[in-house]
């Protein structure tokens, strides 16, 4: 029998606001612990939550850039359950009338390009956070995070594999950067992700019994935790059991989901709709001038990159993925670099560099414009491509112009006939077994005098010279 895999994810996304949902505590991550509270965040009888217009803001923008419809009015909810990390016993969020409803994101696996359904996005505010490392026999609640504002962003079960949700996950993030309305570090937590997974027979209509994977925070993650968890229920039905709908945790560290709770454990979050704030109204206006701002986003600079710059499609997904990566390319072709070679070098070498240190472009020394100036000493004949690697590491590394390395270290390319030709003949005169052989019909030898060549030369020789006068010297004395 063959199955059919179901995914639906909920994605949390902390807003990059200054201050908190309800309150005008700071919401920046990171300060001592406690030091960002007040009697609104941390739940004291007789206050009143102010909702942060900011915060509001961000989740129409990023409704907008998901095609959403935005309600012109919606509401807060409260979500009641106990937890020692939420000191007023509920959470503010939204449940029957959220700010934002379906809309959807296009993403494109193996070539196929698909529309995932957005069925909602709401506001709502964070937790604290319980500490038990390191305390002994108790436990800490830092409060910090309270009423951090979160934006909830409900899929459809519109996914169909590991890899799907895993590009999905891609592309929400990368819009969620565009807008600049989440940091997206999954490590961090500021984007957390709840798999919704189901299994059923081919050519089934109605979907499976699905659990909720939690604790996924990273992007391997996303495509192991799925692939774990439809695999376990394929299994369960094949040896005929049947899949329990509950909530499973993801464990990194066994490469596992373990159950957390079954449907009867499930909380009865009773919501209902919040007293202390009232409806939210969003005029039509408001939400056209904010549509007249959102910045060109991934999917619209993926066709220009590609129309514009005739990147191919692969070279374009790449760069766009991260705004910054897409804005230092655009740079360097700015400053005269030809489009596709700016790509290649990016997409190779400095992503490779950039991920050997964890380092994010925004970050990285080498200037998008010093990377043109190589590729002209690369065009003109100062460099070899080989040498072009090494000039690229330094740069990297120093921040330096690739000219000013290039004559600190004698990297210029030798394309003098008669220093390669001293060469060349220095090295048929060294080798004369290998010179017998390549006379001898063994051809692929050629390689094996290249190498010997650039090595006498530093790799300064130019390969195209080196090329013709090893043939002609190997052949010309038959
Ligand atoms: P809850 O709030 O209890 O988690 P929802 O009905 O809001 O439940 O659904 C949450 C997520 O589960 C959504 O992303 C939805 O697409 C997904 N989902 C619902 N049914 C299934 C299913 N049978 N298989 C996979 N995902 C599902
Ligand atoms: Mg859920
Ligand atoms: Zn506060």
């Amino acid at each position: 029998m063959k199955f059919e895999t179901i995914i639906g994810l909920e994605v949390h996304a902390q807003m990059l606001t200054n201050t908190k949902i309800f309150c005008g505590c700071s919401s920046l991550f990171g300060a001592e612990p406690n030091t960002q509270t007040c009697q609104v965040c941390t739940g004291m009888p007789g206050v009143l939550p102010v909702l942060n217009k900011k915060a509001l803001e961000y989740a129409i923008m990023t409704g907008l850039a998901m095609g959403c419809t935005i309600s012109s009015h919606s509401r807060f909810a409260r979500k009641n359950y106990f937890y020692p990390d939420l000191p007023k016993g509920y959470q503010i969020s939204q449940y029957e009338l959220p700010i934002c409803e379906q809309g959807h994101i296009e993403i494109s696996v193996d070539g196929e390009v698909r529309k995932i359904g957005i069925t909602r996005i709401h506001m709502e505010e964070d937790a604290g956070k319980n500490i038990h490392e390191g305390t002994g026999k108790y436990s800490l609640v830092d409060l910090n995070r309270t009423g951090v504002p979160l934006m909830e962003i409900v899929s459809e079960p519109d996914m169909r594999s590991p890899k799907e949700a895993a590009e999905y996950m891609k592309k929400l993030r990368a819009i969620l950067r565009y807008l600049d309305v989440c940091d997206g570090n999954m490590e961090q937590g500021s984007l957390r992700c709840d798999a919704n997974v189901s299994v059923r027979p081919a050519g089934q209509k109605a979907l499976g019994i699905r659990t909720e994977v939690k604790n996924i925070n990273s992007f391997k993650f996303v495509e192991k935790a799925i692939d774990y968890e439809r695999k376990r229920q394929i299994d369960v039905i094949k040896t005929g059991g049947q899949v329990q709908q509950e909530t499973r945790l993801w464990n990194s560290a066994k490469a596992v989901t373990e159950s957390m709770r079954s449907k009867e454990e499930a909380h009865d979050y009773r919501y209902f709709p919040e007293p202390d704030l009232g409806p939210i109204m969003v005029g039509r206006e408001w939400i056209e001038e904010i549509r007249t701002r959102l910045p060109e986003l991934p999917d619209a600079k993926r066709e220009r990159f590609v129309s514009a710059y005739g990147l191919p499609e692969q070279d374009a997904d790449i760069l766009i993925g991260d705004r910054p990566v897409a804005a230092w390319f655009e740079r360097s072709v700015a400053a005269g670099g030809q489009p596709k070679a700016v790509s290649n070098w990016m997409m190779v070498e400095l992503m490779r560099l950039l991920n050997e240190e964890n380092r994010s472009i925004e970050t990285c020394l080498l200037r998008p414009e010093q990377l043109a100036g190589m590729l002209t000493l690369i065009d003109n004949g100062t460099i070899s491509g080989k040498i072009a690697k090494k000039v690229f590491a330094e740069m990297y590394k120093t921040g330096k112009d690739a000219e000013a390395i290039v004559k600190d270290k004698g990297l210029v390319q030798i394309s003098d006939q008669s220093a390669i030709e001293k060469a060349v003949e220095d090295v048929i005169a060294h080798n004369p077994n290998e010179v017998e052989r390549f006379r001898a019909g063994e051809e692929k030898l050629i390689g094996f005098f290249v190498g010997q060549v650039m090595k006498k030369t530093k790799g300064k020789a130019n390969p195209t010279i080196v090329n013709e006068l090893l043939k002609k010297k190997l052949i010309d004395v038959i």
